[in-house]
Protein backbone atom coordinates (compact mmCIF):
# COMPACT_ATOMS: atom_id res chain seq x y z
CA UNK A 1 0.00 0.00 0.00
CA UNK A 2 1.40 3.48 -0.63
CA UNK A 3 1.47 6.36 1.55
CA UNK A 4 -1.90 6.90 3.16
CA UNK A 5 -3.54 10.44 2.46
CA UNK A 6 -6.78 11.10 3.74
CA UNK A 7 -8.79 7.85 4.14
CA UNK A 8 -7.39 5.64 6.41
CA UNK A 9 -8.31 7.52 8.93
CA UNK A 10 -9.91 4.09 10.68
CA UNK A 11 -6.07 3.62 12.16
CA UNK A 12 -7.26 6.35 14.52
CA UNK A 13 -10.46 6.41 15.64
CA UNK A 14 -14.06 6.66 14.78
CA UNK A 15 -14.39 10.14 16.06
CA UNK A 16 -11.80 11.42 14.08
CA UNK A 17 -12.69 10.06 10.81
CA UNK A 18 -15.76 11.90 11.92
CA UNK A 19 -13.96 14.85 12.38
CA UNK A 20 -11.83 14.76 9.62
CA UNK A 21 -14.72 13.78 7.16
CA UNK A 22 -16.85 16.81 7.66
CA UNK A 23 -13.68 19.06 7.74
CA UNK A 24 -12.60 17.74 4.20
CA UNK A 25 -16.39 18.86 2.75
CA UNK A 26 -15.86 22.43 4.19
CA UNK A 27 -12.10 22.91 3.65
CA UNK A 28 -10.60 20.06 1.79
CA UNK A 29 -10.00 22.29 -1.41
CA UNK A 30 -9.63 26.13 0.09
CA UNK A 31 -5.84 27.81 -0.21
CA UNK A 32 -5.31 27.97 3.73
CA UNK A 33 -3.97 25.24 4.84
CA UNK A 34 -5.52 22.86 7.24
CA UNK A 35 -4.80 20.09 9.97
CA UNK A 36 -6.14 18.21 12.44
CA UNK A 37 -4.07 16.48 14.88
CA UNK A 38 -5.20 13.96 17.86
CA UNK A 39 -3.91 13.46 21.44
CA UNK A 40 -0.74 15.26 23.42
CA UNK A 41 1.80 13.19 20.60
CA UNK A 42 -0.32 15.65 17.68
CA UNK A 43 -0.56 12.69 15.71
CA UNK A 44 -2.14 13.77 12.43
CA UNK A 45 -5.86 12.75 11.54
CA UNK A 46 -6.24 15.11 8.78
CA UNK A 47 -4.83 17.70 6.16
CA UNK A 48 -6.01 19.39 3.68
CA UNK A 49 -4.79 19.81 0.21
CA UNK A 50 -2.83 23.53 1.14
CA UNK A 51 -1.48 21.83 3.89
CA UNK A 52 0.11 18.35 2.36
CA UNK A 53 1.44 20.71 -0.62
CA UNK A 54 2.99 23.29 2.25
CA UNK A 55 4.40 19.82 4.06
CA UNK A 56 4.95 17.47 1.54
CA UNK A 57 7.37 17.47 -1.67
CA UNK A 58 4.87 15.29 -3.09
CA UNK A 59 1.65 16.06 -1.53
CA UNK A 60 0.82 12.80 0.46
CA UNK A 61 1.71 13.12 4.28
CA UNK A 62 1.14 9.79 6.40
CA UNK A 63 -1.90 9.87 8.69
CA UNK A 64 -1.88 8.75 12.14
CA UNK A 65 1.80 9.84 12.90
CA UNK A 66 3.02 12.81 14.80
CA UNK A 67 2.84 15.59 12.98
CA UNK A 68 6.48 16.40 13.06
CA UNK A 69 7.41 13.27 12.05
CA UNK A 70 4.14 13.20 9.11
CA UNK A 71 5.90 16.69 7.87
CA UNK A 72 8.66 15.29 5.64
CA UNK A 73 9.59 19.01 4.65
CA UNK A 74 10.71 20.85 7.79
CA UNK A 75 7.89 22.19 9.87
CA UNK A 76 7.87 26.00 10.89
CA UNK A 77 9.36 26.82 13.51
CA UNK A 78 7.23 27.68 16.83
CA UNK A 79 4.47 25.50 15.36
CA UNK A 80 5.01 22.60 18.09
CA UNK A 81 5.36 25.27 21.24
CA UNK A 82 1.78 26.29 20.07
CA UNK A 83 0.32 22.98 19.85
CA UNK A 84 1.00 21.98 23.21
CA UNK A 85 0.10 25.00 24.32
CA UNK A 86 -3.40 24.74 23.44
CA UNK A 87 -3.29 21.26 24.09
CA UNK A 88 -2.37 21.72 27.48
CA UNK A 89 -4.82 25.03 28.23
CA UNK A 90 -7.65 24.24 26.31
CA UNK A 91 -7.31 27.71 24.90
CA UNK A 92 -6.70 29.12 21.08
CA UNK A 93 -3.37 29.76 20.43
CA UNK A 94 -2.07 32.23 17.53
CA UNK A 95 1.38 33.11 16.24
CA UNK A 96 1.85 35.64 13.89
CA UNK A 97 5.25 35.29 12.95
CA UNK A 98 5.44 31.50 12.44
CA UNK A 99 8.66 31.16 10.93
CA UNK A 100 8.90 30.27 7.10
CA UNK A 101 8.54 26.52 6.05
CA UNK A 102 11.24 27.09 3.27
CA UNK A 103 13.70 30.39 3.25
CA UNK A 104 12.00 31.01 0.13
CA UNK A 105 8.83 31.49 1.29
CA UNK A 106 6.88 34.20 3.12
CA UNK A 107 5.98 34.24 7.31
CA UNK A 108 2.68 32.72 8.16
CA UNK A 109 -0.13 33.37 10.46
CA UNK A 110 -0.73 29.90 12.43
CA UNK A 111 -4.02 29.32 14.40
CA UNK A 112 -4.83 26.32 16.55
CA UNK A 113 -7.89 25.67 17.85
CA UNK A 114 -8.66 23.06 20.66
CA UNK A 115 -11.68 20.78 20.40
CA UNK A 116 -12.26 20.60 23.88
CA UNK A 117 -13.88 17.31 25.08
CA UNK A 118 -17.04 17.55 27.83
CA UNK A 119 -14.35 16.93 30.80
CA UNK A 120 -12.33 20.14 29.63
CA UNK A 121 -10.09 17.90 27.58
CA UNK A 122 -8.35 18.77 24.70
CA UNK A 123 -8.59 16.01 21.58
CA UNK A 124 -8.34 17.51 18.63
CA UNK A 125 -6.30 20.70 17.68
CA UNK A 126 -7.04 21.99 14.59
CA UNK A 127 -4.66 23.79 12.93
CA UNK A 128 -4.78 26.81 10.24
CA UNK A 129 -1.83 28.24 8.46
CA UNK A 130 -1.85 31.07 5.76
CA UNK A 131 0.50 33.94 4.69
CA UNK A 132 0.60 36.62 6.96
CA UNK A 133 -1.07 39.67 5.55
CA UNK A 134 0.94 43.23 4.33
CA UNK A 135 -0.22 44.12 7.80
CA UNK A 136 1.21 41.36 10.35
CA UNK A 137 4.47 41.62 7.65
CA UNK A 138 4.63 45.30 9.07
CA UNK A 139 4.12 43.91 12.59
CA UNK A 140 7.25 41.51 11.99
CA UNK A 141 9.20 43.89 10.49
CA UNK A 142 8.73 46.31 13.58
CA UNK A 143 9.26 43.61 15.68
CA UNK A 144 12.30 42.58 14.14
CA UNK A 145 13.50 46.36 14.49
CA UNK A 146 12.38 46.71 18.58
CA UNK A 147 13.72 43.51 19.17
CA UNK A 148 17.51 44.59 17.73
CA UNK A 149 17.47 47.96 19.13
CA UNK A 150 16.70 47.28 22.85
CA UNK A 151 18.30 44.19 22.67
CA UNK A 152 21.27 45.96 22.15
CA UNK A 153 20.54 48.02 24.80
CA UNK A 154 19.93 45.35 27.46
CA UNK A 155 22.78 44.05 26.81
CA UNK A 156 24.92 47.19 26.67
CA UNK A 157 23.27 48.01 30.16
CA UNK A 158 25.87 47.87 32.08
CA UNK A 159 28.34 50.07 29.92
CA UNK A 160 24.94 52.50 30.01
CA UNK A 161 24.78 52.87 33.36
CA UNK A 162 28.06 53.66 34.11
CA UNK A 163 28.08 56.06 30.69
CA UNK A 164 24.99 57.92 32.70
CA UNK A 165 27.22 58.36 35.56
CA UNK A 166 30.33 59.26 33.79
CA UNK A 167 28.00 61.70 32.02
CA UNK A 168 28.37 60.08 28.98
CA UNK A 169 24.80 59.20 28.80
CA UNK A 170 25.25 61.53 24.97
CA UNK A 171 27.89 58.96 23.56
CA UNK A 172 25.69 55.88 24.43
CA UNK A 173 23.19 57.35 23.14
CA UNK A 174 24.64 58.43 19.86
CA UNK A 175 25.95 54.60 19.61
CA UNK A 176 22.57 53.37 19.81
CA UNK A 177 20.78 55.44 17.05
CA UNK A 178 23.96 54.45 14.87
CA UNK A 179 23.18 51.02 15.02
CA UNK A 180 19.22 52.05 15.14
CA UNK A 181 20.42 53.53 10.91
CA UNK A 182 22.09 50.40 9.46
CA UNK A 183 19.67 49.48 6.86
CA UNK A 184 16.48 47.47 7.66
CA UNK A 185 17.14 44.67 5.38
CA UNK A 186 20.40 43.64 7.72
CA UNK A 187 17.72 43.70 11.03
CA UNK A 188 17.06 40.30 11.37
CA UNK A 189 20.86 38.55 10.79
CA UNK A 190 21.84 41.29 13.32
CA UNK A 191 19.31 40.60 15.61
CA UNK A 192 20.29 36.99 15.13
CA UNK A 193 23.64 37.62 16.15
CA UNK A 194 22.93 39.89 18.86
CA UNK A 195 21.26 37.71 20.51
CA UNK A 196 24.51 35.61 21.18
CA UNK A 197 25.98 37.83 23.07
CA UNK A 198 25.86 36.91 26.99
CA UNK A 199 23.65 38.96 29.33
CA UNK A 200 24.84 41.67 31.71
CA UNK A 201 22.38 42.32 34.14
CA UNK A 202 19.89 39.98 33.76
CA UNK A 203 16.56 42.81 32.73
CA UNK A 204 14.20 42.35 30.32
CA UNK A 205 11.71 44.47 28.18
CA UNK A 206 8.02 43.79 26.88
CA UNK A 207 7.01 46.11 23.77
CA UNK A 208 3.42 46.99 22.85
CA UNK A 209 2.37 48.39 19.91
CA UNK A 210 -1.58 49.50 17.81
CA UNK A 211 -1.44 47.58 15.01
CA UNK A 212 -2.87 49.12 11.56
CA UNK A 213 -6.44 48.44 12.91
CA UNK A 214 -5.97 50.05 16.23
CA UNK A 215 -5.78 47.38 18.79
CA UNK A 216 -3.47 46.58 21.21
CA UNK A 217 -0.80 44.16 20.56
CA UNK A 218 2.33 42.38 22.43
CA UNK A 219 5.31 42.74 19.74
CA UNK A 220 7.66 41.16 21.81
CA UNK A 221 9.14 40.06 24.93
CA UNK A 222 13.01 40.49 24.95
CA UNK A 223 15.45 38.44 27.20
CA UNK A 224 19.18 38.87 26.23
CA UNK A 225 19.78 35.36 27.76
CA UNK A 226 19.47 32.69 25.57
CA UNK A 227 18.52 29.93 27.64
CA UNK A 228 15.16 32.37 28.22
CA UNK A 229 13.95 31.54 24.47
CA UNK A 230 11.95 28.88 25.53
CA UNK A 231 10.21 30.82 27.89
CA UNK A 232 9.61 33.71 25.46
CA UNK A 233 8.18 31.14 22.94
CA UNK A 234 5.58 30.25 24.84
CA UNK A 235 4.58 33.18 25.70
CA UNK A 236 4.64 34.08 21.85
CA UNK A 237 1.27 35.59 20.20
CA UNK A 238 -0.15 34.37 23.47
CA UNK A 239 0.44 36.71 26.43
CA UNK A 240 -1.82 39.61 25.11
CA UNK A 241 -2.43 42.71 27.08
CA UNK A 242 -5.60 43.25 28.49
CA UNK A 243 -7.16 47.04 29.19
CA UNK A 244 -7.11 46.87 32.80
CA UNK A 245 -3.67 45.36 32.95
CA UNK A 246 -1.28 47.22 35.49
CA UNK A 247 1.76 48.27 33.31
CA UNK A 248 2.34 47.93 29.49
CA UNK A 249 0.75 49.94 26.75
CA UNK A 250 -3.12 49.61 28.39
CA UNK A 251 -1.02 51.09 31.82
CA UNK A 252 -0.08 53.94 29.31
CA UNK A 253 -3.73 54.79 28.00
CA UNK A 254 -5.01 55.21 31.15
CA UNK A 255 -1.90 57.17 32.80
CA UNK A 256 -0.90 59.04 29.87
CA UNK A 257 2.34 59.05 31.18
CA UNK A 258 5.13 57.07 32.73
CA UNK A 259 4.42 53.84 34.54
CA UNK A 260 6.87 52.72 37.40
CA UNK A 261 5.50 49.56 39.47
CA UNK A 262 8.33 48.79 42.69
CA UNK A 263 6.77 47.03 45.21
CA UNK A 264 4.58 43.91 44.80
CA UNK A 265 5.43 43.07 41.37
CA UNK A 266 4.40 39.74 41.74
CA UNK A 267 0.87 41.04 42.23
CA UNK A 268 1.33 43.14 39.20
CA UNK A 269 2.44 40.20 37.27
CA UNK A 270 -0.24 37.89 38.41
CA UNK A 271 -2.43 40.60 37.76
CA UNK A 272 -1.38 41.09 34.03
CA UNK A 273 -0.40 37.19 33.31
CA UNK A 274 -4.34 36.20 32.72
CA UNK A 275 -3.31 32.48 33.47
CA UNK A 276 -1.21 30.45 35.84
CA UNK A 277 1.25 29.17 32.75
CA UNK A 278 1.86 32.81 32.11
CA UNK A 279 2.50 33.71 35.12
CA UNK A 280 4.63 31.08 36.24
CA UNK A 281 7.01 32.03 33.06
CA UNK A 282 6.98 35.40 33.43
CA UNK A 283 8.23 35.01 37.08
CA UNK A 284 11.06 32.84 35.88
CA UNK A 285 12.32 35.28 33.77
CA UNK A 286 13.05 37.26 36.45
CA UNK A 287 10.82 39.85 37.82
CA UNK A 288 12.07 43.15 39.61
CA UNK A 289 10.76 46.93 39.59
CA UNK A 290 8.50 47.03 36.51
CA UNK A 291 9.08 50.66 33.94
CA UNK A 292 6.52 51.28 31.60
CA UNK A 293 7.34 54.57 29.15
CA UNK A 294 5.29 55.68 25.96
CA UNK A 295 6.07 55.49 23.07
CA UNK A 296 5.35 58.80 21.12
CA UNK A 297 5.76 59.88 17.71
CA UNK A 298 4.37 63.27 15.99
CA UNK A 299 2.85 63.49 19.63
CA UNK A 300 1.14 60.29 19.11
CA UNK A 301 1.29 57.19 21.45
CA UNK A 302 2.17 54.27 19.30
CA UNK A 303 2.94 51.74 22.15
CA UNK A 304 4.84 51.15 25.23
CA UNK A 305 7.92 49.90 26.50
CA UNK A 306 8.13 48.14 29.90
CA UNK A 307 11.50 47.25 31.24
CA UNK A 308 12.11 44.76 34.03
CA UNK A 309 14.57 45.18 36.12
CA UNK A 310 16.59 42.44 37.71
CA UNK A 311 17.58 44.22 40.99
CA UNK A 312 14.73 43.47 43.39
CA UNK A 313 13.70 46.44 45.69
CA UNK A 314 15.54 49.21 44.20
CA UNK A 315 13.81 51.67 42.69
CA UNK A 316 14.27 53.47 39.14
CA UNK A 317 17.46 56.52 39.73
CA UNK A 318 16.03 59.68 37.43
CA UNK A 319 18.76 59.22 34.99
CA UNK A 320 17.54 55.38 34.35
CA UNK A 321 13.94 56.98 34.06
CA UNK A 322 15.43 59.44 31.97
CA UNK A 323 17.39 56.91 29.92
CA UNK A 324 14.34 54.93 29.36
CA UNK A 325 12.14 57.60 27.66
CA UNK A 326 15.01 58.37 25.42
CA UNK A 327 15.49 55.30 24.46
CA UNK A 328 11.48 54.46 23.84
CA UNK A 329 11.84 57.66 21.53
CA UNK A 330 14.74 56.51 19.34
CA UNK A 331 12.93 53.30 19.47
CA UNK A 332 9.68 55.21 18.54
CA UNK A 333 11.56 56.56 15.47
CA UNK A 334 13.12 53.46 13.98
CA UNK A 335 9.35 51.58 14.81
CA UNK A 336 7.24 54.20 12.55
CA UNK A 337 10.46 53.90 9.61
CA UNK A 338 9.75 50.11 9.85
CA UNK A 339 6.17 50.80 9.36
CA UNK A 340 6.40 53.54 6.57
CA UNK A 341 9.09 50.47 5.35
CA UNK A 342 6.48 47.70 5.38
CA UNK A 343 3.74 50.06 3.87
CA UNK A 344 5.87 50.94 0.79
CA UNK A 345 6.41 47.07 0.25
CA UNK A 346 3.00 46.45 0.63
CA UNK A 347 2.54 49.12 -1.93
CA UNK A 348 5.03 47.86 -4.56
CA UNK A 349 4.02 44.65 -3.81
CA UNK A 350 1.09 45.37 -5.21
CA UNK A 351 1.85 47.72 -7.93
CA UNK A 352 4.12 44.86 -9.13
CA UNK A 353 1.16 42.52 -9.27
CA UNK A 354 -0.95 44.83 -10.89
CA UNK A 355 1.69 45.15 -13.59
CA UNK A 356 2.56 41.70 -13.91
CA UNK A 357 -1.01 40.97 -14.48
CA UNK A 358 -1.47 43.76 -17.01
CA UNK A 359 1.79 41.95 -18.96
CA UNK A 360 0.54 39.13 -18.71
CA UNK A 361 -2.64 40.19 -20.14
CA UNK A 362 -1.45 42.17 -22.98
CA UNK A 363 0.74 39.67 -23.80
CA UNK A 364 -2.75 36.76 -24.27
CA UNK A 365 -4.39 39.29 -26.18
CA UNK A 366 -1.62 39.64 -28.32
CA UNK A 367 -1.20 36.28 -29.23
CA UNK A 368 -5.24 35.65 -29.09
CA UNK A 369 -5.56 38.73 -31.91
CA UNK A 370 -2.67 37.49 -33.90
CA UNK A 371 -3.93 34.47 -35.12
CA UNK A 372 -7.36 35.70 -36.66
CA UNK A 373 -5.51 38.38 -38.30
CA UNK A 374 -3.05 35.84 -40.23
CA UNK A 375 -6.15 33.92 -40.99
CA UNK A 376 -7.61 37.38 -42.49
CA UNK A 377 -3.96 37.87 -44.71
CA UNK A 378 -3.99 34.49 -45.88
CA UNK A 379 -7.17 34.59 -47.08
CA UNK A 380 -6.99 37.72 -49.16
CA UNK A 381 -4.13 36.49 -50.73
CA UNK A 382 -5.66 33.60 -51.84
CA UNK A 383 -8.71 36.07 -53.38
CA UNK A 384 -6.36 38.25 -54.30
CA UNK A 385 -4.27 35.41 -56.29
CA UNK A 386 -7.45 34.43 -57.86
CA UNK A 387 -8.03 31.09 -56.43
CA UNK A 388 -11.75 31.39 -56.15
CA UNK A 389 -12.49 33.21 -59.16
CA UNK A 390 -11.46 36.43 -61.19
CA UNK A 391 -10.60 39.47 -59.47
CA UNK A 392 -11.90 43.00 -60.65
CA UNK A 393 -8.93 46.07 -60.62
CA UNK A 394 -11.72 47.58 -57.80
CA UNK A 395 -11.40 44.51 -55.87
CA UNK A 396 -7.63 43.90 -56.53
CA UNK A 397 -7.63 47.61 -54.51
CA UNK A 398 -9.73 46.78 -51.99
CA UNK A 399 -7.71 43.93 -51.03
CA UNK A 400 -4.54 45.47 -51.29
CA UNK A 401 -6.11 48.22 -49.07
CA UNK A 402 -7.43 45.22 -46.34
CA UNK A 403 -3.93 44.16 -46.62
CA UNK A 404 -2.27 46.96 -45.48
CA UNK A 405 -4.64 47.98 -42.34
CA UNK A 406 -3.84 43.98 -41.68
CA UNK A 407 -0.10 44.43 -41.49
CA UNK A 408 -0.38 47.70 -40.01
CA UNK A 409 -2.87 46.15 -37.40
CA UNK A 410 -0.10 42.94 -36.96
CA UNK A 411 2.52 45.74 -36.41
CA UNK A 412 1.03 47.00 -33.72
CA UNK A 413 0.05 43.86 -32.08
CA UNK A 414 4.23 42.54 -32.78
CA UNK A 415 5.04 46.05 -31.17
CA UNK A 416 3.20 45.44 -27.93
CA UNK A 417 3.78 42.01 -27.68
CA UNK A 418 7.74 42.92 -28.05
CA UNK A 419 6.91 45.51 -24.87
CA UNK A 420 4.96 43.16 -22.59
CA UNK A 421 8.28 40.91 -22.98
CA UNK A 422 10.77 43.64 -22.72
CA UNK A 423 9.01 44.60 -19.60
CA UNK A 424 9.13 41.14 -18.07
CA UNK A 425 12.58 40.53 -19.11
CA UNK A 426 11.48 37.27 -20.73
CA UNK A 427 13.31 38.17 -23.92
CA UNK A 428 15.94 35.56 -25.14
CA UNK A 429 18.80 36.44 -26.98
CA UNK A 430 21.18 34.51 -29.08
CA UNK A 431 24.05 36.46 -29.95
CA UNK A 432 26.28 35.54 -32.53
CA UNK A 433 28.83 37.45 -34.89
CA UNK A 434 27.41 38.71 -37.93
CA UNK A 435 28.35 40.53 -40.73
CA UNK A 436 27.34 44.54 -40.67
CA UNK A 437 26.86 44.59 -44.23
CA UNK A 438 25.08 41.65 -44.12
CA UNK A 439 22.65 42.80 -41.10
CA UNK A 440 21.97 45.81 -43.76
CA UNK A 441 20.95 43.95 -46.70
CA UNK A 442 19.01 42.07 -44.92
CA UNK A 443 17.39 44.56 -43.48
CA UNK A 444 17.05 46.90 -46.86
CA UNK A 445 15.62 44.00 -48.56
CA UNK A 446 12.39 43.72 -46.61
CA UNK A 447 11.93 47.45 -46.47
CA UNK A 448 12.55 47.85 -50.53
CA UNK A 449 8.74 47.42 -51.72
CA UNK A 450 7.59 50.09 -49.53
CA UNK A 451 10.52 52.23 -50.76
CA UNK A 452 9.04 52.03 -54.65
CA UNK A 453 6.00 52.52 -53.61
CA UNK A 454 6.97 55.59 -52.17
CA UNK A 455 8.94 57.03 -54.91
CA UNK A 456 11.58 56.95 -52.57
CA UNK A 457 15.53 56.08 -53.04
CA UNK A 458 17.63 54.21 -51.44
CA UNK A 459 21.46 53.75 -51.33
CA UNK A 460 23.70 51.35 -49.23
CA UNK A 461 27.13 52.53 -49.20
CA UNK A 462 30.18 49.96 -49.58
CA UNK A 463 30.59 48.15 -46.32
CA UNK A 464 33.65 46.15 -45.70
CA UNK A 465 32.57 42.64 -45.72
CA UNK A 466 35.35 41.99 -42.89
CA UNK A 467 33.41 44.05 -39.88
CA UNK A 468 31.06 41.65 -37.79
CA UNK A 469 29.11 42.58 -34.82
CA UNK A 470 28.18 40.79 -31.62
CA UNK A 471 23.74 40.64 -32.10
CA UNK A 472 20.68 38.13 -32.36
CA UNK A 473 20.20 38.96 -36.14
CA UNK A 474 16.39 38.11 -36.07
CA UNK A 475 16.53 41.88 -32.80
CA UNK A 476 18.59 43.47 -34.85
CA UNK A 477 17.18 43.29 -38.02
CA UNK A 478 13.97 44.18 -36.07
CA UNK A 479 15.88 47.86 -35.11
CA UNK A 480 17.01 48.44 -38.53
CA UNK A 481 13.59 47.50 -40.73
CA UNK A 482 11.45 50.07 -37.44
CA UNK A 483 14.62 52.79 -37.99
CA UNK A 484 14.33 52.23 -41.90
CA UNK A 485 10.58 51.89 -41.97
CA UNK A 486 10.49 55.38 -39.92
CA UNK A 487 12.94 57.02 -42.76
CA UNK A 488 10.38 55.89 -45.43
CA UNK A 489 7.37 56.97 -43.33
CA UNK A 490 9.15 60.50 -42.15
CA UNK A 491 10.56 61.16 -45.77
CA UNK A 492 8.47 63.26 -48.46
CA UNK A 493 8.31 61.95 -52.14
CA UNK A 494 11.25 62.28 -54.51
CA UNK A 495 14.03 62.33 -50.72
CA UNK A 496 15.88 59.47 -50.13
CA UNK A 497 18.18 57.30 -47.45
CA UNK A 498 21.71 56.48 -47.23
CA UNK A 499 22.37 53.34 -44.94
CA UNK A 500 26.51 53.03 -44.19
CA UNK A 501 28.29 51.58 -41.85
CA UNK A 502 31.60 52.87 -39.94
CA UNK A 503 33.68 50.42 -37.66
CA UNK A 504 35.41 51.73 -34.95
CA UNK A 505 37.81 49.92 -32.24
CA UNK A 506 35.21 48.10 -30.02
CA UNK A 507 32.14 48.84 -32.04
CA UNK A 508 30.12 49.68 -35.21
CA UNK A 509 27.53 52.31 -35.89
CA UNK A 510 25.10 51.45 -38.12
CA UNK A 511 23.69 54.63 -39.59
CA UNK A 512 20.30 54.84 -41.60
CA UNK A 513 19.89 58.93 -42.71
CA UNK A 514 16.85 60.52 -44.41
CA UNK A 515 15.54 63.78 -46.08
CA UNK A 516 13.12 63.67 -44.49
CA UNK A 517 10.81 66.21 -42.24
CA UNK A 518 13.30 66.18 -39.51
CA UNK A 519 13.03 66.10 -35.87
CA UNK A 520 12.66 69.17 -33.64
CA UNK A 521 15.32 69.07 -30.76
CA UNK A 522 13.64 69.15 -27.54
CA UNK A 523 11.96 65.95 -29.15
CA UNK A 524 15.27 64.36 -29.88
CA UNK A 525 15.23 62.51 -26.31
CA UNK A 526 11.71 61.91 -26.04
CA UNK A 527 10.95 60.07 -29.21
CA UNK A 528 12.69 56.77 -27.22
CA UNK A 529 9.90 57.34 -24.83
CA UNK A 530 6.68 54.35 -25.48
CA UNK A 531 3.91 56.32 -27.05
CA UNK A 532 5.61 59.35 -28.01
CA UNK A 533 5.33 60.66 -31.95
CA UNK A 534 5.79 64.22 -33.23
CA UNK A 535 2.93 65.44 -34.84
CA UNK A 536 3.01 65.40 -39.06
CA UNK A 537 3.13 61.95 -39.53
CA UNK A 538 3.10 61.89 -43.51
CA UNK A 539 1.18 58.14 -43.82
CA UNK A 540 -2.15 59.33 -41.62
CA UNK A 541 -3.38 56.04 -39.52
CA UNK A 542 -0.73 53.86 -41.20
CA UNK A 543 1.83 55.59 -38.39
CA UNK A 544 1.83 53.32 -35.64
CA UNK A 545 1.26 54.51 -31.90
CA UNK A 546 5.18 55.58 -30.88
CA UNK A 547 6.30 52.13 -29.76
CA UNK A 548 8.82 51.51 -32.39
CA UNK A 549 12.05 53.77 -31.00
CA UNK A 550 11.04 52.74 -27.31
CA UNK A 551 11.78 48.97 -28.53
CA UNK A 552 14.23 49.50 -30.66
CA UNK A 553 16.32 51.17 -28.15
CA UNK A 554 15.67 48.60 -25.77
CA UNK A 555 16.71 45.98 -27.37
CA UNK A 556 20.07 47.36 -28.81
CA UNK A 557 20.41 47.99 -25.21
CA UNK A 558 20.23 44.70 -24.22
CA UNK A 559 22.80 43.61 -26.68
CA UNK A 560 25.31 46.43 -25.04
CA UNK A 561 24.94 49.01 -27.77
CA UNK A 562 22.82 51.86 -28.02
CA UNK A 563 20.37 53.21 -30.69
CA UNK A 564 21.06 57.61 -31.10
CA UNK A 565 19.36 60.39 -32.99
CA UNK A 566 20.57 63.64 -34.68
CA UNK A 567 18.64 65.91 -36.56
CA UNK A 568 17.86 69.43 -38.65
CA UNK A 569 14.39 70.07 -38.71
CA UNK A 570 13.03 70.31 -42.14
CA UNK A 571 16.41 68.64 -43.65
CA UNK A 572 16.32 65.32 -42.24
CA UNK A 573 17.44 62.38 -39.54
CA UNK A 574 19.95 60.13 -38.96
CA UNK A 575 19.72 56.81 -36.80
CA UNK A 576 22.90 55.42 -35.77
CA UNK A 577 22.58 51.52 -34.28
CA UNK A 578 25.54 50.89 -32.38
CA UNK A 579 26.58 47.10 -31.60
CA UNK A 580 29.79 45.51 -30.01
CA UNK A 581 32.62 44.65 -32.72
CA UNK A 582 33.75 41.47 -32.91
CA UNK A 583 37.27 40.44 -33.57
CA UNK A 584 36.25 36.95 -35.57
CA UNK A 585 35.29 35.97 -38.67
CA UNK A 586 31.39 35.71 -38.37
CA UNK A 587 28.25 34.39 -40.33
CA UNK A 588 27.38 36.35 -43.34
CA UNK A 589 24.31 38.09 -41.35
P1 LIG B 1 5.93 55.39 -34.61
O1 LIG B 1 6.78 55.36 -35.80
O2 LIG B 1 5.08 54.19 -34.42
O3 LIG B 1 5.20 56.67 -34.40
P2 LIG B 1 8.45 55.36 -33.23
O4 LIG B 1 8.74 55.09 -31.80
O5 LIG B 1 9.12 54.50 -34.21
O6 LIG B 1 6.88 55.28 -33.35
O7 LIG B 1 8.77 56.86 -33.50
C1 LIG B 1 8.35 57.87 -32.61
C2 LIG B 1 8.28 59.21 -33.28
O8 LIG B 1 9.57 59.68 -33.62
C3 LIG B 1 7.53 59.19 -34.59
O9 LIG B 1 6.14 59.24 -34.39
C4 LIG B 1 8.07 60.43 -35.24
O10 LIG B 1 7.39 61.56 -34.77
C5 LIG B 1 9.51 60.48 -34.78
N1 LIG B 1 10.42 59.89 -35.79
C6 LIG B 1 10.95 58.67 -35.80
N2 LIG B 1 11.77 58.50 -36.87
C7 LIG B 1 11.73 59.66 -37.54
C8 LIG B 1 12.39 60.12 -38.78
N3 LIG B 1 13.23 59.34 -39.47
N4 LIG B 1 12.11 61.37 -39.16
C9 LIG B 1 11.29 62.17 -38.45
N5 LIG B 1 10.66 61.81 -37.33
C10 LIG B 1 10.88 60.56 -36.87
Amino acid sequence: MGVNRVQPMHAVGESAVAAGGTLDRYVGHVPIAFAVTRGDGHALVYANSAFRSLFSANGDLVIGRPLADAITRGGPTGLATLLDRSFRTGAVSRNRHIGPVEERMPPMTCTVWPDVNGHGESEFLVIELRAATQAELTLKLQREVAERLLLGALQSQDAALAAVVSQREAAFLAAESGRLSASLDEVSTLAAMERMALPHAGAWCIVDIFDESGAMHRLTVIHPDPLKQTILQGLDGHWVPHVDDPFGLPAILRRGTSVAIIDDVEAALANAAHDEDTFLALRELGAGPLLTVPLVIREKFIGAVTFVSGRHGQPFTAEETALAEELASRSAMALDRARVHGEALSLRAVAESASNAKSAFLGMMSHELRTPLNAIGGYVDLIDLGIHGPVTEQQHASLGRIRTNQRHLMGLINDLLNLTKLGGGRMVYDIREWSAHGLLSAAIALVEPLVGERNLTIELLPCDENVHVHADREKAIQVLVNVLGNGIKFTPKGGSLIVDCVPARDTVMLRVSDTGIGIPVDKLDSIFDPFVQVKGNLMGSEGGVGLGLSISRSLVRAMHGDLTVESTLGEGARFTVTLPRSAGAGQPG
